[in-house]
């Protein structure tokens, strides 16, 4: 079939590009390159079953350009940056659930996609009452950014029934990666290459969440997607443990070959890196294993591999 991914040219869209495109599937993308960028799909230029389209899902007639002829959407589009909630929520309102209001009405329009898999997230749940969270607890966002996730996942629900394709809520936990772009581990590697001698580490460094390797994230995303059968289901797609923000700081400090002094920035009262900031996450992923799926990287492996692959991207 005929795939299209929006923001297809960020870190786990272009990951996602690339599994597609081996297992012999048309790929189109659709990506404003706000924080992806070309450098990731670059390789893919010029083979016949690879478009690129650059289009903002803010822009109608730019996803009705990409619709054409597809088949099944993957709607990674978004801005994946939870800090933000704290200081422009608008920002989540307009690129995520705007945006995602406009693709599902393309979709309606244009009829044609039978399949639309969305990228969720694991803060949807907020600060969660039962720990691993299944996919049947309830939906808490203490973040706009969590907020803006579980609106999309609504409409998405809605339109699947009405509309007559099929669709999939996916919440990811902490996906890491070569080419990642944001978040924990890319932050300590930028501030160690500014200053090798002190690491400061927002919040009280007790954080503990789970990590998924991308690869994974994207092998347990096309195994759910292979094998739909409702018109909308929902699945957690994250890791078995889980792993502090202390430990984290140490392994990119071993990961650069420097040996920082780790200083903590108390973040709130409660300890968070910041208000929004879910302070204990990790998903139950036993509806993805009693589908037959599990992951093959523990969080250590996934960051260890992560520090490793971007200190040769950043520094080098
Ligand atoms: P990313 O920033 O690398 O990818 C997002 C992509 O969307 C970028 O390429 C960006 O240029 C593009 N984009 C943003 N707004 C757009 C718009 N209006 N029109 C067209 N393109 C647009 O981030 P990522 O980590 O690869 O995240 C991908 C998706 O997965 C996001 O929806 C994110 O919220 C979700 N997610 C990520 C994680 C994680 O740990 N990385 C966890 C849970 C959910």
């Amino acid at each position: 079939s005929r795939i299209l991914v929006t923001g297809g040219a960020g870190f786990i869209g272009s990951h996602l590009v690339d599994e597609l495109l081996s297992r012999g599937y048309y790929v189109r993308v659709i990506d404003n390159l706000s924080s992806g960028s070309l450098r990731n799909i670059q390789h893919h230029m010029g083979e016949k079953n690879f478009d690129f389209v650059k289009g903002d899902l803010k822009n109608i007639d730019d996803i009705n350009n990409s619709l054409k002829d597809i088949d099944a959407v993957f709607h990674l589009a978004a801005n994946p940056e939870v800090r933000l909630s704290t200081t422009s929520p608008e920002i989540h309102f307009r690129e995520n659930i705007v945006a995602t209001f406009n693709l599902l009405e393309a979709i309606r329009r244009n009829g044609g996609v039978k399949v639309l898999v969305f990228a969720s997230s694991s803060t949807v749940y907020g600060d969660p009452q039962i720990i691993p969270t299944p996919e049947t607890h309830e939906i808490r966002p203490i973040s706009v950014y969590g907020a803006s996730k579980a609106a999309c996942e609504s409409l998405i629900c809605s339109y699947a029934h009405l509309y007559g394709f099929k669709a999939l809520s996916l919440r990811y936990a902490n996906i890491v990666g070569p080419r990642l772009n944001h978040g924990v581990i890319y932050d300590f590697i930028l501030k160690l290459k500014r200053n090798p001698e002190i690491l400061e580490v927002l919040g009280d460094g007790t954080q503990k969440k789970s990590y998924l390797y991308v690869k994974d994230a994207v092998d347990a995303t096309l195994y759910v997607f292979e094998r739909i059968n409702k018109t909308y289901d929902v699945y957690n797609i994250g890791n078995e443990d889980w792993i502090t923000v202390r430990e984290i700081a140490e392994i990119v400090a071993e990961a650069m070959g420097v040996t920082p002094r780790i200083i903590y920035s108390g973040g709130t009262p409660d300890g968070r890196g910041w208000p929004g900031d879910v302070k204990y996450m990790l998903l139950s992923i036993d509806k993805l294993k009693k589908l037959g799926w599990k992951p093959k990287y523990s969080s250590r492996e996934a960051v260890k591999l992560t520090a490793n692959a971007l200190v040769r991207e950043i520094i080098a």
